[in-house]
């Protein structure tokens, strides 16, 4: 097992150049076109050696870019000419499962027609055995499902030449492991297998010795750039700690704030607390029904929800693109999972905010945290924090649900032409644009949402009429 460092291999600046790779220049220009002008640590260390046919196993801290790291190398891999299932992407939810699928698409529109299809559970069997027969390229999905097609014998693997575990640890943790290794065992001999993983827990080398070939190892260390985040630690008693939240909320008025909890009844309670003084806010934890869950992401993403309460577990793995403040309304005991947590603040330049509330029996793990990130908690007193205007803090947008998506073949455009070629607001009163297989998430300014809603009802979307609603609390 030979160990890549990734320092030495983006030590040259031209090093981090997409264009240095052996990649067709119809998928360069598309690169261009997605505003990947060069590649991230991770890509910069797993591309080359992947590009050769080398199995791989990647950590890298989340939001490092490492689907595409994966999806470039697939897609090299492929021959869109032959009509049968080359590449299969394990992931462990269905929402990380459709989010890679929409990563490949953007990435495959270079070349024509390569089919992604994604299998997971909680979908019924039967329109994804119709899918499946009319043929695919790619398919993403979780253990569980992917096993039962192939156990129906619906999913065909012998044309395979690439098989990705993605997000390793986490399928770990959900005790993937069994049917991992059975959904391997199916796979050609010849493939190149690609494991990406935020951690590395022992699991991963017991798993990957199973079926990896002689693997290089790649790991980006997560950066502490510390400067970058600005962090605040506040002492608490129990009993203030979620009226401190909205305490901090009122004060610093970040656009969007992730809330760490350690447990699910702190994240209820502090939705809650936060709900009932007018907040935006909502939890994800782990028991949430699948369609609710992608309501919750899609509201946050979109900026028509100000505070996502979340549990480390149900926060993994997402992917949201600049947060204003991380607040940890619990202190975690475990160091690592900190510099996690912030690590979602202040990226891509931007500068960042963690607000840290501590009691007296967490004192410990902060020094734990010292020690890890090598500097001194910055500490302020909550009687500091003042009320800085009267106003409640709301989002700039809400969200509209309308009954219908791909499967109806709505596109976002569509969407946006319903509403602003046919009913006339502007390009800027619109927002993110999601479509799901059957509905679809439209985020418009706040101010004109009932108006928009109404107005869609009795109107028409592709010649259709549609059911629209906001989504509240
Ligand atoms: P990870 O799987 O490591 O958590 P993702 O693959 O989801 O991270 O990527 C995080 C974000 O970075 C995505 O929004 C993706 O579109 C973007 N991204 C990936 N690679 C690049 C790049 N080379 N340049 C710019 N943005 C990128
Ligand atoms: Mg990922």
């Amino acid at each position: 097992m030979t160990t890549a460092s990734p320092n030495a291999s983006s030590a040259a600046a031209s090093a981090a150049d997409f264009s240095q790779l052996p990649l067709t220049p119809a998928t360069l220009e598309n690169l261009k076109q997605l505003g990947y002008l060069s590649m991230t640590p991770i890509q910069a260390a797993c591309l080359p050696q992947a590009l050769l046919g080398k199995d791989l196993i990647a950590q890298a801290k989340t939001g490092s870019g490492k689907t595409a790291a994966f999806a470039l190398t697939l897609l090299a891999n492929l021959n869109p000419r032959r009509f049968a299932v080359q590449t299969l992407v394990l992931c462990p939810t269905r929402e990380l499962a459709d989010q890679v699928t929409t990563e490949i698409r953007r990435l495959a529109r270079a070349e024509d027609n390569i089919k992604v299809v994604t299998l997971c559970g909680g979908v019924p069997l039967r329109g994804q055995l119709a899918t499946l027969e009319h043929g695919a390229h790619i398919v993403v999905g979780t253990p569980g499902r992917i096993m039962d097609h192939l156990e129906r014998q619906s999913l065909q693997l012998d044309a395979l030449n690439t098989l990705v575990l993605d997000e390793a640890d986490r399928m770990l943790d959900m005790g993937f492991f069994d049917d991992i290794v059975k959904v391997a065992r199916q796979c050609p001999k010849e493939r190149q297998t690609l494991l990406f993983s935020a951690t590395y827990p022992e699991g991963i080398a017991k798993l990957s010795a199973q079926f990896m070939r002689d693997p290089v190892t790649i790991k980006v260390e997560a950066q502490h750039s510390g400067g970058q985040i600005e962090q605040r630690w506040y002492e608490v008693k129990d009993a203030e700690r979620l009226h401190a939240v909205s305490q901090l909320l009122l004060h610093f008025r970040p656009a969007s704030t992730l809330a760490f909890c350690n447990t699910k009844a702190q994240c209820r309670d502090l939705v809650a607390v936060l709900q009932a003084q007018g907040f935006s806010a909502l939890a994800l934890f782990g028991e949430l029904e699948q369609r609710e869950r992608d309501q919750v992401l899609v509201r946050f993403a979109n900026k028509s929800c100000s505070v996502l309460v979340a549990t480390d577990v149900a926060a993994r793995g997402l992917d949201i693109a600049s947060l204003a403040a991380v607040i940890n309304v619990d202190v975690t005991p475990d160091a690592e999972v900190h510099v996690h947590r912030i690590g979602r603040t202040g990226r891509a330049g931007e500068s960042g905010l963690a607000l840290n509330l501590v009691s007296l029996n967490e004192m410990g793990y902060v020094g734990k945290i010292e020690q890890m990130q090598g500097r001194e908690s910055d500490w302020h007193p909550l009687s500091e924090l003042t009320v800085a205007s009267q106003e409640p803090l709301v989002p700039p947008m809400a969200t509209l649900h309308i009954q219908g998506g791909r499967k109806e073949k709505i596109r976002p455009g569509d969407v946006l032409g319903a509403l602003t070629a046919d009913l006339g607001y502007t390009r800027e009163q619109v927002g993110k644009i999601n479509v799901n297989d059957w509905s679809t998430y439209v985020a418009v300014d706040r101010h004109i949402a009932e108006q928009v809603a109404s107005r869609l009802n009795a109107g028409r979307i592709k010649g259709k009429s549609v059911k629209v609603r906001v989504l509240t609390d």
